[in-house]
């Protein structure tokens, strides 16, 4: 039986002898192509400073710290996220709250975050951060977010894990237009890949500079000093602030570099094959993927709204019938704060109402690079035959 994943990246022979080469110099460890590969996303995306990590988690956690978050701050963000996007303002000691999504876009609603500020607001409960998932590659309402950050003054992060390549308002996403930071994450399963990987990208030079000193134990070169006082001690390091190792390697910025040079094939690619599941599927009894006008997606996802109500089959049936013909679908996401660990912090059922509804709903069907167009009518007919 063919099995067809729900993602799988996309590695081809001038990726291997750019880790290969990487791996016959002089660093391993972060050396000339983080800095390359820094280079390379920062000029696609307009952005005035990058800074490669270890992953888009790593990316996350020290964007907050930069930003200021700690004890007693709250951070905002979307329930229809991967546990990254909200885990990262507990590490900071600060605690999270959840908008419910838009029931078009899965993004977080802007409607649902303004009524929120404005309660907050009454209640002195600010966020100091709101983290905007663009979900499955689609930008979020960032114009509105960013006029509603102005008027309550909250800082703005950009998780774009699912977006590089995507655009908004004829902007590259990560061109920092409306956030103080963007983040993205080059875990295999995402539009390129190093391994591991993420990448902060800012136009803040201030922000940058702390984002560059957390992501290495705090410390910060001054070999120019040494040089200025030559009969003071020989070392050319200092800490002063605490960091962590959250660098990332030479041989996983190769990979990354070298997928660059491929992303608009890619998301070419995964923008055909998103536009024929929509012709493929136009009669099924489910929604395909909405797009706003504003944005153009990066697809990650292909995600599909079952019509629950119209059909004998529940979600969880047809997830495991599709699975046992080999369509490995997937469910993205289970709402944040249901989870045991969140539900243990006290949220309950009902919450989000609109990221429930979905969540009962929702399927990823197949959708990487690689998808041809024999695996993906494959897709179709397994769907149609378990839908019947
Ligand atoms: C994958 C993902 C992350 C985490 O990425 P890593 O690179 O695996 O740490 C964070 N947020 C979202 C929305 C993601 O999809």
């Amino acid at each position: 039986m063919k099995i067809i994943p729900y993602a799988r990246q996309d590695v081809n022979d001038q990726d291997v002898s750019a880790v290969i080469e990487v791996l016959r110099s002089d660093y391993l460890t972060q050396g000339p192509l983080v800095e390359r590969f820094e280079n390379s996303v920062k000029s696609f995306c307009h952005a005035k400073a990058a800074i490669a990590v270890n992953s888009a988690t790593s990316a996350l956690h020290i964007s907050c710290l930069a930003m200021g978050v700690k004890s007693g701050d709250i951070v905002w963000t979307s329930p229809i996220s991967f546990v990254a996007s909200s885990n990262c303002a507990l590490y900071c000691g600060a605690s999270v709250d959840f908008i419910d999504i838009d029931p078009l876009t899965y993004n977080i609603s802007a409607m649902a975050l303004e009524e929120k500020l404005i309660s907050s607001a009454l209640q002195n409960k600010l966020p100091k951060v709101v983290i905007a998932v663009h979900f499955s590659g689609q930008p979020c309402d960032m114009e509105t977010i960013f006029s509603l950050s102005q008027k309550y003054g909250f800082k703005i992060i950009e998780d774009a894990s699912h977006a590089i390549g995507a655009q908004y308002k004829n902007l590259a996403v990560g061109s920092g237009q409306y956030s103080d930071i963007t983040i993205f994450s080059f875990h295999p399963v995402k539009i390129i890949t190093s391994g591991e990987g993420g990448m902060i990208l800012t136009n803040n030079l201030e922000l940058s500079k702390k984002c560059q000193l957390l992501r290495s134990h705090g410390i910060e070169s001054i070999s120019g000093e040494l040089n200025l006082h030559p009969s003071k001690e020989i070392w050319n390091y200092q800490q002063i602030d605490l960091g962590f190792n959250y660098r990332m390697t030479d041989i996983q910025a190769a990979l990354g570099l070298s997928q660059m040079t491929r992303l608009s094939d890619f998301i070419a690619k995964r923008r055909t094959l998103a536009a024929r599941y929509d012709i493929l599927l136009a009669n099924f009894p489910i929604t395909t993927p909405w797009q706003h006008p504003d944005g153009l997606s990066a697809y990650h996802l292909y995600v599909i709204r079952l019509h629950t109500d119209k059909l004998k089959k529940g979600q969880h049936q047809i997830y495991d019938e599709l699975r046992d013909l080999g369509i490995l679908v997937n469910l993205h996401y289970i709402p944040i704060y249901l989870h045991p660990y969140y539900v243990k912090m006290g949220f309950k059922r009902g919450y989000c109402p609109e990221a429930e509804q979905y969540f009962s709903q929702a399927l990823s069907l197949p959708l990487f690079s690689g998808l041809n167009a024999e695996d993906q009518e494959l897709v179709v007919a397994s769907l149609k035959q378990v839908l019947q």
